[in-house]
């Protein structure tokens, strides 16, 4: 059953607004669509997956893994650690010490990748695929936390590019260029002339995902590419832009890569998300950094979503009354276009407040999730 018909038995039929009617007619029926939506005190959605994570190592694994463990049966492991995991034997090493940290009576599954180097071997794309890692992570040299063993120049990478688009591999990219010279609100739309167009044209079969996609540029150019191109969108992206970073004062929890852009962008990205086009789905980027490190003259990049993450999906889409587009989104698009089984479960979100922690334990530290402090509308059913 789908969630247009799980609210129906609840409110009456929601999917009516979408019929094609007199303007007249239209209006009434969008206002019985938002009290439908209004009314929907539970949203129960096949157990979704986060398909761009991170989650450190250490003591600061152990704290932030059991918070995506608890929404997610599966993410994406990001592999920008330090060192970054770039062989098949760290991505499993990495990848039993995420699973140890899992609380038991959870059942999470860690989806590995390697982070591509100028000089990553082809040969270690083969061990990889052997060894379960599902996608190299392209950082541009510099891009964002612990990328400074990125790539300089993408065609150094063709021969590997060459072995993932052989053995199936994905392509996660952060589309960024860094070149100082380019302002920073730009970078994302120079990325896609400057690397990922030439790079789809020589790699045609590579399934390329463009992580975290910030702009309307990025929106519609993968709206309008082929198959082999999906995107991530995260959650602060469809509910803030730059604003949020300047309100009242510089707040460093707001400054993530790539960076909160104008309104126009952030609509162009719930247009995206709630499209029912299949190739956007959900990845976090949830980027915990400890709260000091956040408050400090230089702070690194990152929101951390992952407490609340499905409560924050929930309020995007459910502020543009798209609340029966949530399950495709965050359940089905990401596994169908990895090519991977949908999950078995289901988690349910009820329309009730939750007040998000101010601070919570982070190794032997604290870390502010985003939203610290606030009451969210949607909270996940224990
Ligand atoms: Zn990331």
């Amino acid at each position: 059953m789908d969630y247009v018909a799980k609210v129906s038995s609840l409110t009456g039929d929601v999917s009516t607004c979408h019929e094609d009617r007199t303007r007249a007619e239209l209006g009434c029926r969008q206002l019985a669509c938002e009290n439908a939506d209004m009314t929907a005190q539970t949203l129960t959605l096949t157990r979704p997956d986060d398909w761009h994570l991170h989650v450190r190592d250490g003591a600061a694994l152990a704290s932030v893994l059991p918070a995506t463990a608890r929404q997610f049966g599966r993410a994406i492991i990001m592999p920008n650690l330090r060192p970054p995991i770039t062989t098949a034997a760290q991505a499993q090493a990495y990848r039993e010490r995420i699973l140890n940290v899992v609380p038991p009576v959870l059942t999470f599954e860690p989806l590995m990748t390697l982070y591509l180097t100028d000089n990553l071997p082809p040969d270690e794309v083969v061990r990889a695929k052997a060894a379960g890692v599902v996608a190299l992570k392209l950082y541009p040299a510099g891009a964002t936390t612990n990328s400074d063993a990125g790539v300089t120049d993408i065609r150094k990478t063709y021969a590997t590019l060459e072995a993932m688009q052989r053995a199936g591999l994905l392509l996660l990219v952060h589309g960024e260029v860094t070149d100082p010279a380019i302002d920073l609100f730009d970078r994302e739309a120079a990325f896609i002339d400057q690397v990922l167009e030439p790079l789809r044209r020589d790699f045609p079969g590579l399934k390329i995902v463009f992580e975290h996609i910030t702009t309307r540029e990025a929106a519609q150019y993968v709206g309008s590419a082929d198959a082999n191109l999906g995107a991530t969108i995260t959650a602060h992206h469809l509910l803030y832009n730059r604003n949020a970073i300047f309100m009242g004062g510089l707040r460093p929890h707001y400054y993530c890569l790539p960076v909160l852009k104008r309104e126009v962008h952030r609509l162009a990205l719930l247009a995206a998300a709630t499209s029912g086009d299949k190739r956007f789905f959900l990845g976090t980027d949830s980027a915990p950094h400890a709260s000091q490190l956040k408050e400090q003259a230089v702070c690194g990049a990152g929101c951390y979503t992952a407490p609340c993450a499905m409560e924050l999906y929930a309020e995007a889409f459910d502020s543009v009354h798209a609340l029966n587009k949530l399950e495709a989104f965050a359940s089905f698009n990401g596994a169908d276009f990895y090519g991977l089984p949908r999950n078995i479960g289901t988690m349910t979100l009820v329309r009730a407040p939750l007040v998000v922690p101010e601070t919570l334990p982070f190794a032997d530290t604290v870390i502010k999730p985003l939203r610290a402090g606030e009451t969210l509308a949607w909270s996940l059913r224990a």
